[in-house]
């Protein structure tokens, strides 16, 4: 269902047309480390303002991957990424500050979280969408679950209604976690590997989703792993912090500009 467009001037995880069956037409996208202009531990497209990076390289980049969908950096929310489980419904651009997910239901309006590493989640609703930020203490903090509560409340709908996307993050391959983060979570989302436990974040959030609800085939996984593959995303653990951040970007299609934005 999801493609990436290596070839792309700007490389975006894009879902692949032959599935346009998409609600209210959403325009769903993850973006990786390339196309854009920054250096350094940040190169090259680096959308995170909470780095080291120049503000004028970030906000380029920022541009690029906004105009390659089709959306206006002038409609662009995001969330201050605390952690936690907080939504936000977003009825204006800007900054909404302490909370780790956004959800709309107004058309043109850009939604993103940034990651390099924590999960990225992208909710699909019939007249809504949504956004979300969910590492291991947002997910054990139900993130996942309260965002899509946000997202059905907006659309009016059950969670049966819903598409979950999830993008790329740290995958069970490289997510070495200590034993009482490990013991917090289900025996599913956690394994030994060489004597050592490693957390399946993206699988922790699958089953809190299939727990509120969602069905298993409407949540969709890129399937891909920031830390093992350095050419292509930023990863905080790989890095150890010095890095930057991708998107994941979720909008209702329809062009029309909203009111007071
Ligand atoms: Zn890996």
């Amino acid at each position: 269902m999801w493609t990436l467009a290596r070839d792309a001037a700007v490389p975006l995880w894009r879902r692949a047309p032959a599935a346009g069956a998409a609600p209210a037409g959403a325009v769903l996208a993850f973006s990786t480390r390339q196309g854009g202009v920054s250096e350094g531990p940040y190169r090259s497209l680096n959308v995170g303002r909470s780095t080291a990076d120049r503000p004028e390289a970030v906000a380029e980049n920022r541009r690029r991957v906004l105009a390659a969908l089709g959306l206006d950096p002038g409609h662009l929310a995001t969330a201050g990424q605390v952690h936690g489980r907080d939504v936000a419904r977003v009825t204006q651009a800007g900054l909404h500050a302490a909370c780790d997910a956004l959800v709309t239901t107004i058309p043109g309006v850009a939604l993103a979280v940034t990651g390099a590493d924590c999960l990225p989640l992208l909710f699909e609703a019939p007249g809504a969408v949504g956004v979300a930020h969910s590492g291991w203490r947002g997910t054990l903090a139900g993130a996942p679950e309260a965002a899509l509560a946000a997202v059905c409340g907006a659309a009016g709908a059950g969670p049966g209604a819903v598409r979950v996307h999830l993008g790329p993050c740290i995958r069970i391959c490289c997510y070495e976690v200590g034993e009482d983060v490990a013991t917090q979570f289900p025996a599913e989302a956690v394994r030994r590997i060489a004597d050592r436990m490693h957390l399946d974040l993206a699988r922790a959030a699958r089953l809190r989703l299939l727990d509120a609800g969602v069905a298993d085939g409407s949540i969709h996984d890129v399937d891909a792993c920031t830390a093992c593959a350095p050419e292509g995303y930023f990863s905080h653990r790989r890095d150890h912090g010095i890095t930057g951040r991708q998107w994941g970007l979720a909008a209702l299609g329809e062009r029309s500009i909203a009111r007071g934005m």
